[in-house]
């Protein structure tokens, strides 16, 4: 499908990730469709944009009438057969290759046949997802930053399958949507995340063997390197599990040890110590 026809974007998953992008494509005129597994998740989706477009509001970046505006293009749904009319899907749900295995054939059986299917994954195989479908050469990864309404960067992962219409239609996309598409071709982690992943895994273990506090550094990347975060509190933002799972997929596909991930952020995943989603991580944010 060409981008030009391209008006009502289904997004599913309406968490960090999910709500960030449903919000930017809304703030550009697309129609979307939120999709999520029950009404808190939606809920607490719809009211983080708000809450965002509130703080957009207060320092003038929009206006309020373009926080309304936005809402209005957002429709929220509980079920995957409310992806019959859309135009263009951006998957965006838990990092869990089964779930998203299972996912996307369930969104290739719903979709219309010229429909793309964009995943937001951080890190497992574009071209096992598009394996997954009746239509691998419309599967493409579509890898936003965190948050999504500021960081320019969109990755576009190219499967094997993946054809160049897609390619080009997708890349045009995240332009109207104000961002940056930079290619990358499949392999664990794409470029982001095997060199961010593993950066910070290391500050792990730094705070693991007690070389300086989290607070320290973070300092220390901050004021040294220019980091505008420093690596831990990007942790707390990213999520640990999300985290720990970039890294199992980095450590299982690349088989290097030099991708084990720490023992502290194993055991903080299952303490549910996962940042700033739950309240604890290598801060306190109750
Ligand atoms: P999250 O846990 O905040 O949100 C996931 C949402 O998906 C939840 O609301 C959940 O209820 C919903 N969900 C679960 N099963 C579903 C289903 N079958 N259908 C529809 N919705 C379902 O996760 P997140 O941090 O937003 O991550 C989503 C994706 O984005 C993951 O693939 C992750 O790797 C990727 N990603 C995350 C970040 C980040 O910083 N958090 C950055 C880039 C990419």
């Amino acid at each position: 499908m060409n981008d030009m026809a391209i008006k009502y974007i289904g997004v599913v998953g309406a968490g960090t990730m999910g709500n960030g992008i449903a919000q930017t494509f809304a703030h550009s005129g697309f129609d979307v469709c939120l999709l999520d597994v029950n009404q808190a998740a939606i809920d607490r989706g719809l009211a983080a944009i708000d809450s965002s477009l509130e703080r957009m509001v207060r320092k003038a970046v929009i206006e309020g009438q373009d926080r309304e505006r936005t809402l209005q293009h957002i429709h929220a749904s509980l079920s995957l057969n409310d992806l019959r009319e859309v135009d263009f899907v951006v998957e965006a749900a838990p990092e869990n290759p089964d779930l998203k295995f299972s996912l996307l054939s369930q969104i290739d059986g719903v979709c219309r046949p010229e429909v793309i299917i964009a995943s937001n994954t951080s890190s497992i195989s574009l071209t096992k997802l598009a394996a997954c479908t009746n239509r691998p050469g419309q599967v493409i990864g579509m890898h936003f930053m965190n948050p999504v309404p500021v960081m320019a960067l969109v990755e576009i992962i190219r499967a094997l399958q993946t054809d160049g219409m897609t390619d080009q239609t997708t890349r045009e996309l995240t332009l109207k949507i104000g961002k940056t598409p930079v290619p990358a071709n499949d392999s664990p982690g794409f470029v982001s995340n095997r060199i961010l992943c593993p950066m910070i895994n290391e500050a792990i273990f730094a705070l693991h063997e007690g070389i300086a506090t989290a607070a320290d550094i973070d300092e220390i990347m901050k004021l040294g390197m220019n980091h505008p975060i420093g690596p831990l509190a990007l942790a707390d933002l990213i999520g640990l599990d999300v985290l720990l799972s970039v890294m199992n997929v980095l450590h299982e596909g690349l088989g290097e040890s030099k991708y084990r991930p720490c023992p502290l952020l194993v055991r903080m995943v299952d303490a549910r110590h996962l940042g700033r989603k739950s309240g604890k991580g290598f801060y306190d944010y109750s």
